[in-house]
């Protein structure tokens, strides 16, 4: 495999071009952005966790028969995947209240959710990725009805894989974006699973072990993904 051009530098990864079409290189760096990009930080190591922890997790769903971009880690930093059609929706699945559901809805934080609440938003920082619904997805062609049942069913499929896997570790999965893409026909797992794009909090200690470190200036944002990934077993 030859790694080409860069294709697109987003805030936190970079894909480049390969000499196969259907293939990227996807490189996870070490900038943290928080805010749709307001907030911005360099975390040494960052990029490196992320990309062992996003191949230890989209490893886990492959083997529980969910279709995902990986193809395999090449280095400490970078994954070779399957270049998607990418859908530009966010699928949200909360566990738990907190984050923008609960500012939004005024829940409290910490709540379990029974049944897990799913969310639609779209990606555009500019408009600071508002949250929209099926019928807005239909309207302006963003994905077929076909597709939004399928991103679901998907997104579900990805939670009763990963819930109990982090509840088994001692700790609460409690929201989490996932993002889908075409590939010959079909509606696969694109991006990135790690503490990035999902939250995470000590089951007994209520302790945070995610991105929220970042946004909210708690500090050992790097230790805290470690901790993370220890306890799933991957260090
Ligand atoms: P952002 O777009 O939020 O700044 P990133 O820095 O993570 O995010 O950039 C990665 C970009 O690559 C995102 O736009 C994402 O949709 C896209 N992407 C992720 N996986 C794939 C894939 N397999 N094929 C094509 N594009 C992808
Ligand atoms: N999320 C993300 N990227 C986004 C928006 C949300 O990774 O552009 C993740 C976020 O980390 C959290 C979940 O999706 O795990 C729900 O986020 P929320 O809507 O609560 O927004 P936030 O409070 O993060 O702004």
């Amino acid at each position: 495999m030859q790694k080409g051009d860069l294709l697109y530098e987003g805030k936190a990864k970079s894909a480049y071009l390969t000499d196969n079409p259907n293939e990227l290189v996807l490189t996870f760096r070490d900038d943290a952005s928080a805010f749709d990009g307001v907030k911005k930080a360099k975390l040494a190591g960052k990029g490196a966790i992320n990309n062992r922890f996003n191949t230890f997790i989209m490893e886990k769903l492959e083997q529980a028969g969910i279709e995902t971009h990986l193809i395999k880690p090449l280095n400490e930093t970078e994954s070779l995947v399957k270049r998607l059609d990418m859908i530009k929706v966010e699928c949200v699945v909360r566990n738990v209240s907190a984050g923008s559901l609960s500012k939004r809805l005024g829940i409290d934080e910490g709540l379990p959710l029974n049944p897990p609440v799913f969310e639609f938003f779209l990606k555009d920082d500019a408009l600071h990725d508002p949250m929209i619904n099926d019928a807005h997805i239909l309207t302006f062609g963003w994905a077929t009805s076909e597709e939004i049942a399928v991103m679901k069913h998907k997104t579900f499929a990805v939670n009763a894989v990963l819930n109990p896997l982090f509840a088994e570790a001692g700790m609460w999965l409690v929201d989490y974006k996932l993002e889908f893409g075409r590939y010959d026909g079909r509606i696969v797992l694109g991006d990135e699973f790690t503490p990035d794009g999902c939250r995470i909090w000590d089951a007994k200690t209520k302790e945070k072990l995610d991105k929220d470190r970042f946004r909210r200036d708690l500090g050992d944002v790097i230790e805290s993904y470690h901790i993370a990934a220890q306890r799933l077993g991957l260090e």
